[in-house]
């Protein structure tokens, strides 16, 4: 499906991306935010949408899903359009524009912003291959509302952060949270681990170290419970479950965008202090830039998304300034325009 020319495209909907939107749309730009995933928030809303974050300028806490919430909605008021669920896959160039290109879709465009993070990622799988028929249905790798787990026996399979998390945030919700891992050796925050330990100890939560998902069973067509193996002593045990959350970490992959001309290392775009990046209307703003000094951090992917749209509209637009001016003064807000 063919889309209408805009001024400039973002690839990613992560903070950086979505404040771009923002900042194209405070420009006077037309732009959209094309996404591989289903929504936007990049890594806050895939990886930790429960987690706070406390190092966003101006907001002593906040939880990821809250701060992805307050970024749409600040981009939301320039009406400017986040495409979820494509996946650029090739960037074409002809007739004085690009044109980006998912499975499904043509975004045409006069500049871009490559606001990719890690790269498209998505939940890495569990291995059995008893449990495929089960994802979407009783199985889920992702958890946008807790809430729907309440009264739920919930299995959480893995030993990084999201199981942790998610076994911490889950007890007392569901009627019982059990978390299996291969080994005894946790990759998660250790103040998160010592908390679910804790509820071990006192029987609030089942942990279950080395052992690995062996069979699923079902009755009447959904889950009851799981047939887990020792990986040590080689047995198997069954225990009771409505719901299975494998936290297996993500797998991403920046794909097409280093065959693009850009400068590519180590799966970053090089960027210089413009966000340029080698190509000629192409910018990148957040995780995905490199340079001397980089901080991977949502407050640096702002002012980089920031200065790749002032000089995405002045690569359009050469008339208009690079520098925006203050917000505080623009017309665009009903303000005196200075
Ligand atoms: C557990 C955890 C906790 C964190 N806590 C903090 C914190 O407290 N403070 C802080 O500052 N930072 C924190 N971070 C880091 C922060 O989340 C990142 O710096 C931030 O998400 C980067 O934003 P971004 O917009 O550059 O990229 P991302 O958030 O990675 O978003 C990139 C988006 O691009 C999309 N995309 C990629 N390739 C394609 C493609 N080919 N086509 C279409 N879409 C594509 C992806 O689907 C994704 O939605 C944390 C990270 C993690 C994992």
């Amino acid at each position: 499906m063919p889309h209408e020319i805009r001024d400039i495209t973002i690839i990613g909907g992560g903070p950086a991306g979505l404040f771009a939107l923002f900042y194209a749309g405070m420009r006077g730009a037309s732009a959209q935010i094309v996404d591989a995933l289903q929504e936007p928030g990049g890594q806050l809303t895939a990886l930790y949408p429960e987690k706070y974050i406390f190092d966003v300028g101006g907001l002593p806490k906040i939880l990821a899903k809250d701060l992805v919430r307050s970024l749409t909605e600040q981009a939301a008021q320039f009406g400017s359009p986040v495409h979820c669920n494509q996946r650029v896959v090739a960037l074409e160039e002809s007739g004085g524009h690009f044109t980006l290109v998912t499975a499904t879709d043509r975004f045409p465009t006069r500049s871009i912003v490559v606001a990719a993070g890690i790269g498209a990622f998505e939940p890495r799988r569990l291995p059995q291959s008893c449990a495929d028929q089960w994802y979407g249905r009783g199985i889920y790798d992702r958890v946008s509302d807790p809430s729907a787990f309440a009264g739920q026996r919930v299995v959480i399979i893995g030993g990084g952060d999201s199981a942790f998390d998610w076994a911490h945030q889950l007890r007392g919700r569901a009627a019982s949270v059990a978390l299996v891992h291969r080994s005894d050796r946790y990759r998660a925050h250790a103040s998160t681990v010592a908390d679910v330990q804790a509820a071990a100890a006192a029987g609030e939560t089942a942990l279950h170290p080395f052992h690995e998902l062996h069979d699923v069973i079902a009755e009447d067509g959904r889950i009851v419970a799981l047939d887990l193996k020792d990986i040590k002593a080689k047995s198997t045990r069954r225990i009771p479950a409505d719901v299975v959350l494998p936290m297996l970490g993500f797998v991403s992959d920046i794909g097409p965008l280093a065959a693009w001309g850009l400068r590519v290392e180590q799966d970053e775009i090089v960027v210089n202090s413009q966000m340029e990046t080698g190509r000629p209307g192409v910018y990148a703003a957040g995780d995905i830039t490199t340079y001397p000094g980089k901080l991977k951090l949502i407050a640096t992917g702002f002012g980089e998304a920031a200065t790749a749209v002032n000089q995405a509209v002045h690569h359009v637009y050469p008339d208009k300034k690079v520098n925006p001016g203050h917000s505080s003064n623009l017309a665009i807000f009903g303000q005196k325009d200075d």
